[in-house]
């Protein structure tokens, strides 16, 4: 046989490498700010029509590129930012892979045109699928203009994956967001289909802040600045009156560059520990800077994550720095200061252990489930085994649970099974639900004797599924019932989420409330609906645009069903609350007319009956 290993071509590798490095457009929007801002960029003009796919363009001040250099650009490994392995450790600018450019030219139709102030005459270059289509010389200003055309164009396969326009759009301002973030210094702005969405003025990082989450932060910032031999810590953390519903704003940059870092996300909520309730999060702005040879950030250009050589020293610190910030403004006890503020020279103390924090639980935990092996409801998860899923499985799991919603109820509705049966028996008809005995468990379930066994009835699920009714009727219903409110209540929003809240404006007044907005791009609630006119709106909605935007990304739901869902997944109450009595009963009594008693809207089983045989087995 003859040999059969081939070199692939060099745009076939591009290509094969742009799907790891490009991922969808907001990456291709990432690497081309990041690249503006190491060319000494101090005017970022992003522009993006068609939420990228069809055009993303980059228009920068920097210091542009000479005829060869912007030929080499598109070159694989091709980079000025480091000459040699030893500078992989010392890194100062944002890109250093040279990978970005050829593996974008490798998949759009892409146009530059750039200039160096030195130079009279500009260069145009427009590069296809890795092929150089043209050079020419052209008149133009100093800097680089990035046109990428046609996102995917010769991967069709990448292309069907992308997402919606809303979705695809929601990551690149998430990008724009990040770096605008950490950059004020620099002059940012967006078009978005010829509508300007940012226009970021050169300023201070606190007035950044300011500019792109809402005058509502002014005063609510509490400055950190911690200067120790192992780092530097610098930002700000809301006051823990603002601290959220949804994971919003919390902001790592580790020498300016973008993490993630759960680890240290606990440091913060530690440190606000008893300040928030439980559940909500803290606001942070965060920046570290450190030596860039005890972070290794050479790892994949799309990932943000980066390992510290240091981290639980940083993790104290950090704790430290927030608590300290806090008690400076008198939210937190005073007590354990003096310990806390010991860190200025020796980090940790010698011999000390700081113990890694568990950032899991496992949210579906089922005290019933049976030790013996089989699972009561065939849930997987009560398996021994069961690992805390990643958030994206977690994602995953709901939107197979959506896809199962569907399946179980065509497999009961044809066998007409016995389970369904006896729970269609027990809601049903002339029973009166206060002579029967419920009573909570674990704060989680309320268990039912029925017949000769035991129905398990989820709080949460019955709840949401009850809300899920409630507000589905209420967007049937020509008239809004609204209750005004005492006082207006004023709503700041970020852009992204102010985005949503726009979309959604005709549903939110279907509910019931009643809200203009004002000049200062804030939103002004009039009225609420009875249901929670006690409720802070902020709160209400926060929690609703959190599962409203998960759900956008997992579920193909029109936007009408995904309010009404997120709305009842919100506001539902949580496993883990004490009812009354009176609150079951309330409950149950709304649940039995439910459409549905199977499964909440998000797909998880509200009911399980233990049989008889069942409950003898465990004898
Ligand atoms: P990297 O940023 O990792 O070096 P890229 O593929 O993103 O790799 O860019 C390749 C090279 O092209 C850069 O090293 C830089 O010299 C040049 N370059 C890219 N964008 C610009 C820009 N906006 N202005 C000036 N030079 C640029
Ligand atoms: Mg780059």
């Amino acid at each position: 046989m003859s040999d059969i290993i081939n070199l692939l071509p060099d745009s076939v590798a591009n290509q094969i490498a742009a799907g790891e490095v490009i991922q969808r457009p907001a990456s291709a929007v990432k690497e081309l700010i990041e690249n503006a801002i190491d060319a000494n960029a101090t005017d970022i003009k992003l522009i993006v029509k068609d939420a990228g796919k069809s055009l993303i363009q980059l228009i920068d001040n920097g210091s542009g590129m000479s005829a060869t250099d912007a030929r080499m650009s598109f070159e694989r490994h091709a980079t000025s930012k480091i000459t040699k392995a030893s500078d992989l450790f010392s890194i100062q600018t944002m890109g250093f892979r040279g990978e970005a450019l050829a593996s974008i030219a490798a998949i759009a139709q892409v146009e530059v045109r750039t200039k160096r102030q030195e130079d009279e005459i500009g260069t145009q270059i427009e590069i296809e699928g890795s092929q150089i289509k043209n050079q020419t010389e052209i008149v133009c200003n100093t800097g680089t203009v990035f046109s990428i055309k046609n996102l995917y164009f010769n991967t069709p396969a990448r292309r069907n994956f992308l997402k919606s326009n809303q979705a695809e759009l929601r990551h690149i301002q998430d990008v724009f967001i990040r770096t605008a973030l950490i950059n004020p210094e620099l002059h940012f702005s967006f078009y978005e289909d010829q509508r300007q969405k940012f226009d970021l003025r050169i300023t201070g990082w606190k007035q950044r802040v300011i500019d792109l989450f809402g005058k509502g932060l002014n005063e609510k910032l509490l400055n950190i600045n911690e200067i120790t031999d192992v780092v530097e810590i610098s930002g700000f953390v809301g006051k823990p009156e603002i601290a959220r519903k949804t994971r919003g704003e919390q902001y790592f940059f580790v020498n300016k560059r973008y993490i993630r870092h759960p680890y240290l996300n606990h440091a913060v909520q530690a440190a606000f520990e008893e300040l928030i309730p439980s559940g909500a999060f803290a606001s942070y702005f965060i920046n570290f800077t450190i030596d860039p040879e005890k972070v290794d950030v050479n790892i994949h250009p799309t990932k943000t994550e980066v390992n510290f050589q240091d981290e639980k020293a940083i993790y104290s610190l950090l704790r430290a720095a927030v608590k300290m910030t806090l008690g400076k403004f008198a939210f937190s006890p005073i007590l354990d200061f003096e310990t806390e503020m010991s860190f200025d020279h020796a980090p940790l103390p010698p011999g000390a252990e700081v113990k890694q924090p568990e950032i899991y639980h496992n949210p579906d935990y089922n005290p019933f489930s049976n030790p013996m092996g089989k699972p009561l409801d065939g849930n997987t998860r009560s398996d021994p085994n069961w690992q805390p899923p990643e958030m994206d499985e977690r994602q995953q799991n709901n939107h197979e649970n959506w896809q199962k919603l569907y399946q179980d109820e065509a497999i009961t509705a044809e066998s007409g099974m016995s389970s369904t049966q006896v729970q269609r028996d027990v809601f049903s008809k002339d029973i009166d639900l206060s002579e029967l005995l419920y009573f909570q468990v674990a704060n989680k379930y309320i268990a039912m004797p029925y017949e000769d066994g035991l129905w398990l009835i989820d709080q949460q699920g019955a709840h949401e599924r009850v809300l899920f009714d409630r507000f589905s009727a209420m967007m049937e219903n020509a008239k809004p019932v609204s209750q005004k409110k005492l006082f207006p209540e004023i709503i700041s929003f970020s852009a992204n989420d102010l985005d949503i809240i726009n979309e959604l404006w005709e549903e939110i007044h279907k509910l019931g409330f009643q809200m203009n907005k004002n000049d200062e791009g804030e939103i002004e609630v009039k009225g609420a609906p009875p249901e929670f006119n006690e409720e802070s709106v902020q709160t209400v909605f926060e929690g609703m645009l959190e599962h409203y935007k998960n759900n956008q990304i997992n579920l193909q739901l029109d936007k009408h069903q995904n309010m009404v869902l997120s709305m009842a997944k919100n506001l539902s109450v949580n496993g883990g609350k004490r009812l009354s009595y009176e609150e079951i009963n309330a409950l149950m009594e709304a649940f039995r007319n439910a459409k549905q008693q199977d499964f909440s809207p998000s797909g998880k089983r509200i009911m399980s009956y233990l049989s008889a045989q069942e409950l003898a087995d465990r004898f």
